[in-house]
């Protein structure tokens, strides 16, 4: 094997671990906290859970989701190694660790963090001046939060509308606020116009999937008024198809 393969490998591996660490302990403490068993809620000691042994205390094993992630940022660390996209092997890993992050998170909680959307803010701001410029780095998340803004307005009207027709009240919106965040995140890193090619694009992309859920749906007979759906894996596929 050629031995440089194995700086991606290693990063891509630790890389994942971060990832996992994050999905793990942000949403159930909101803080930096030691991992927990997330059935017992027992802290478990580093080398416990940084080797994906199960939990000492109640033996719940750990999501399978950990070792899907780590391998994932292995093939991904090892694509952008080989490729060289237009961003640079460093920039590349960065990014897609970010995007890895924000689709577990939304996948199994349907929520996009304040923090995660701040520090994509902050990480977007710096990579997208250095790759485009600030002015097209500005323009591009005030586009990308203002169009999403806007579909979010119009999802809750149209919830309300629904609601108002059969007599019953409802909560239930396609596009959650953290999508708006992350909207605008997606816009400092492609800029403008970059941002509008990168939401077609994920937006398309849902709308493909939503279909052919639907028809899944239909089939099973299983349907539900309103299915919530998880939009910010979509957008930041999106936004990674223009950037790599
Ligand atoms: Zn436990």
């Amino acid at each position: 094997m050629n031995a440089s393969l194995t700086i991606p490998i290693v990063l891509g591996w630790l890389a994942g671990w971060l990832v996992n660490y994050l999905a793990d302990v942000l949403p159930r403490t909101r803080r930096l906290t030691p991992p927990q068993c997330a059935k017992c809620g027992t802290p478990l000691s580093p080398s416990t859970y940084l080797f994906f042994r199960p939990c000492p205390s109640c033996g719940a094993p750990r999501p399978r989701r950990g070792m899907i992630v780590q391998i994932a940022l292995i093939l991904l660390f090892l694509w952008v190694w080989l490729t060289t996209p237009r961003l640079g092997f460093w920039v590349s890993a960065i990014l897609l660790t970010y995007f890895t992050l924000v689709t577990v998170m939304d996948l199994e909680h349907r929520v996009v963090m304040h923090p995660v959307s701040l520090a994509g803010a902050m990480l977007g701001l710096g990579i997208g001046t250095w790759a485009h410029g600030l002015v097209s780095t500005l323009i591009g998340g005030i586009a990308g939060f203002g169009i999403m803004l806007v579909f979010y307005y119009g999802g809750v009207w149209f919830a309300r509308y629904l609601a108002k027709r059969r007599g019953q009240s409802t909560s239930e919106t396609g596009i959650g606020f953290g999508d708006v965040n992350l909207s605008g995140v997606l816009g400092l890193m492609l800029g403008w116009p970059g941002i509008l090619a990168g939401m077609t694009l994920g937006i398309l992309l849902a709308g493909a999937f939503s279909i052919i859920l639907l028809i899944i749906v239909l089939i099973a007979r299983r349907y539900q008024h309103f299915l919530t759906f998880p939009y910010a894996p979509f957008l930041v596929l999106g936004a990674a198809l223009i950037l790599f």
